[in-house]
């Protein structure tokens, strides 16, 4: 990998000793916002990091982690962006983000968010602490998080950022207080961070914004940093896609990266573009709950049917998405659980290649076709076995059922059938041996029939005189 700006002389698993330190210490800090004006709002005028640590304090903790890392800071920027991701995230539960807030996940050190819809702190306080990260006075390790798609400030009119955080006077003492565009944001704090994590397909891939039109010029964050973009880590753009992504893919790399560097956990693997390996490998198609009907040739024909939605416009077989197997948030709902077709949201190509939405791929009709064709022979047999599997072995042409008709008689044809099949079943093994005498043959009584014949419920004499005088 090249190294690029600055200071990046590190490698991934490599900590610099300025960030190793023991809870306590940094009890005794001084304010670095002593002098700004009053903040809106933050009475308690506490800090996210103070509360963080507070609440380490009150677990009981001499040291925030188990590995040498202690706490990191994260700084989550916006560009062209719904707020989906933050949603998503905040919803996460495996791990939640509660969790790696208040250092509750062992071995994870601390993770101090500066969140513009979390945050306590608010106008310049708030924003001190990406200057102290730009100039590297903090205490620990910074990750960048972007959501949304990065847009061409250029093309703004009269210098007010599309998307902007904070304002300042203070980059240089000439310069005037301006709204700084989380842009410039990334420019600055990029070549110092840890890791840049674009999380959602808006800032991964450049989404919605970035579709055909694309009067802001948007584009993704790995497209914006270019290919030589490494962090302090050594690191290319990491990129969590999804509109809105799994919240729970977002705090799992998170805490994968994070045991990494605290030597507590394998090398995180990702694919060639940024992905978390583990996490976008498969299609959507491979864990979809529909899949068997996608295979048996049965397909939906409007929406709100049970069966597979491919001919109603789902990209499941091609997309890479792990939504089928973790659920939208807390392992529930996702897009086919809920009745919707995949439309490739966490794919590079979104939105423009796989529009219109909501009618059948081209070339989806070949495979369903095929399955359909396949699915009519299979779907049959697997119907007679099912029935023949639903079947005691003692159970004949007889089911002593009282939900269901007393004879399930078979058909020939499904008779012969069972022959070969049996044969195959125990072919190079020994079948066990069956008393066909042990079958209920038909006109079959049961034992209490047989035992007790009709009058079995009749009560003995002397019971009937007792209930009578009762009477
Ligand atoms: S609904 Fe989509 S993902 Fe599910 S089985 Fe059908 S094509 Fe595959
Ligand atoms: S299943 Fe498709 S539409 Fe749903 S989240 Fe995954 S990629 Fe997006």
């Amino acid at each position: 990998m090249t190294l690029g700006v600055g200071e990046r002389e590190h490698t991934m698993g490599e900590i610099p000793e300025k960030h190793v330190g023991e809870a306590g210490h940094h009890k005794q800090r001084e304010s670095s916002t002593m002098g700004l004006p009053d903040q809106v709002g933050n009475v308690a005028r506490r800090t996210m990091e103070e509360l963080a640590e507070d609440i380490c304090a009150s677990q009981g903790k001499s040291k925030f982690s188990l590995g040498p890392l202690e706490k990191v800071y994260v700084f989550w920027l916006a560009g062209m962006s719904c707020d989906g991701c933050t949603v998503s995230v905040s919803g996460a539960t495996e791990p939640a983000l509660e969790d790696l807030l208040t250092g509750s996940i062992p071995g994870v050190p601390l993770v101090v968010l500066h969140h513009y819809v979390l945050q306590l702190e608010s106008g310049d306080h708030y924003i001190q602490t990406l200057i102290n990260a730009e100039q590297g006075k903090l205490d620990g390790p910074y990750v960048l998080v972007y959501e949304g798609s990065i847009p061409d400030e250029n093309l703004t009119v009269g210098g007010e950022p599309f998307a902007g955080e904070g304002s300042l006077p203070l980059w240089a003492p000439s310069d005037e207080r301006r709204r700084v565009s989380t842009a410039e944001w990334m420019k600055r704090l990029g070549p110092g961070a840890a890791a840049s994590i674009a999380i959602g397909t808006c800032a991964t891939w450049g989404g919605i914004p970035a579709a055909y039109g694309n009067i802001t010029g948007s584009m993704s964050l790995m497209d914006w940093m270019g290919k030589d973009y490494r962090s302090a880590l050594g690191l290319p753009v990491i990129n969590i896609p999804g509109c809105a992504p799994v919240g729970d893919n977002f705090t799992d790399a998170v805490q994968a990266i994070l045991l990494f560097l605290q030597g507590l956990g394998p090398l995180p693997e990702f694919d060639e573009l940024g992905r978390p390996a583990w996490q976008f490998s498969e299609t959507v198609h491979t864990h979809c709950v529909r899949a068997g009907f996608y295979e048996e040739g049965t397909f939906a024909k409007e929406y709100g049917d049970k069966e597979c939605l491919v001919e109603i416009g789902c990209w499941g077989p091609v997309v890479n998405c792990n939504i089928t197997e973790k659920g939208a948030i807390s392992h529930m709902g996702g897009c086919m659980n809920s009745g919707a077709p995949c439309i490739g949201c966490t794919m590079p190509g979104f939105p423009d290649k796989f529009s219109p939405f909501y009618k059948a791929p081209p070339g989806s009709l070949v495979s369903s076709n095929a399955s359909r064709l396949l699915g009519s022979v299979v779907r049959n047999l697997r119907r007679i076995s099912q029935r023949e599997r639903n079947r005691e072995i003692r159970w004949h042409d007889t089911v002593p059922s009282g939900w269901a008709m007393e004879r399930g008689g078979t058909s020939l044809t499904h008779k012969i059938l069972e022959v070969f099949y049996e044969a195959m079943q125990f072919q190079g093994g020994k079948a066990p041996e069956r008393d066909p005498q042990k079958k209920f043959p038909t006109g079959y009584q049961s034992l209490p029939d047989r035992v007790y014949t009709k009058d079995y419920q009749q009560l003995p004499e002397d019971r009937v005189l007792k209930t009578e005088k009762r009477v």
